[in-house]
């Protein structure tokens, strides 16, 4: 009997793994992964066999009780299998299911944590989802519920959407009705981690905006505090070391990112 070690991948390229999570690929005999991990990160583990069960939303998909039960499976059959999950395992990633099948069969498991969306997208649009004073708390929601019907609220500070990259209309319209302000910003994120990630800012009414260019990518939408871009307060010193920290480095110049016209 084996034992099953959950790794977050990270949601992007295959460098966002930790090197915890690349320590215990390199000893895996089976890596059962999702389909929004890079397939890179098979250099990590070449001694591995790879099994594809990835899922994305409404696409052909694996059955979540087919994994658990490949899962116990595997973990029967070998000494380490690891599975591996795009993003962090505990965030969207079904991990009870999985955890409950491996603890029913007597099944030894850890996990690795990893970056989620949420947090990569923070790192590529220079965002901090936390905000002295005006942001104190985080909420990771998804948008879409068991039943896949979109629901949305106003729950803290700064949300992080996941899962509504094809609804932002209507998640638009929700959140509006839900209470916030029609000029709260909203900052959307696709394919944060990867080289051809894109970000654009919104008002909150004006986020129907954001569907054509994110269309097809698995996107995050980050409302409230978190989404305001960090500004830099006008400069009364002219010494070379203030002027050497221009506003161009922290106000949004970086590749990949679009603001709607006001
Ligand atoms: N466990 C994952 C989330 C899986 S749910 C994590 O921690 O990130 C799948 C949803 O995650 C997608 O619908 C999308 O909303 C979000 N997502 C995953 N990868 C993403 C990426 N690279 N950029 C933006 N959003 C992403």
């Amino acid at each position: 009997m084996g034992r099953v070690v959950f790794i977050g991948a990270g949601p992007g390229a295959a460098d966002l793994i930790t090197l915890r999570g690349a320590r215990w690929l390199a000893q895996a005999d089976v890596v059962l992964f999702d389909a929004l991990t890079d397939p890179a990160l098979r250099e990590f583990a070449p001694q591995a066999r790879w099994l594809d069960v990835g899922k994305r939303g409404f696409c052909k998909s694996t059955p979540q009780a087919s994994i658990d039960a490949l899962l116990v499976r595997q973990a029967r059959e070998h000494a380490l299998v690891v599975r591996l999950k795009g993003g962090d395992a505990s965030v969207f990633g079904r991990l009870e299911e999985e955890l409950q099948a491996l603890a029913e069969a007597g099944i030894e498991s850890e996990v690795v944590p990893g970056i989620t969306a949420a947090i990569a997208a923070a790192a590529h649009t220079q965002r901090p989802l936390t905000r002295r004073g005006t942001g104190r708390n985080v909420s990771l929601t998804t948008a879409m519920t068991a039943d896949s019907q979109l629901q949305a609220g106003h729950h803290a500070d700064t949300e992080v959407f996941y899962m509504a990259g094809r609804q932002l209309g209507a998640l638009g319209r929700q959140l509006l009705q839900a209470g916030w302000a029609a000029d709260t910003p909203v900052c959307v994120v696709s394919r944060a981690g990867w080289p051809d990630a894109l970000s654009s800012d919104h008002a909150l009414s004006g986020l129907a905006e954001a569907a054509l260019l994110h269309a097809s990518r698995p996107t995050v939408v980050t409302v409230g505090a978190g989404a305001r871009a960090v500004t830099v307060a006008p400069q009364t010193n002219t010494s070379a070391a203030c002027a050497a920290i221009s506003p161009a480095g922290l106000v949004p110049a970086q590749a990949g990112h679009a603001k709607a016209a006001p």
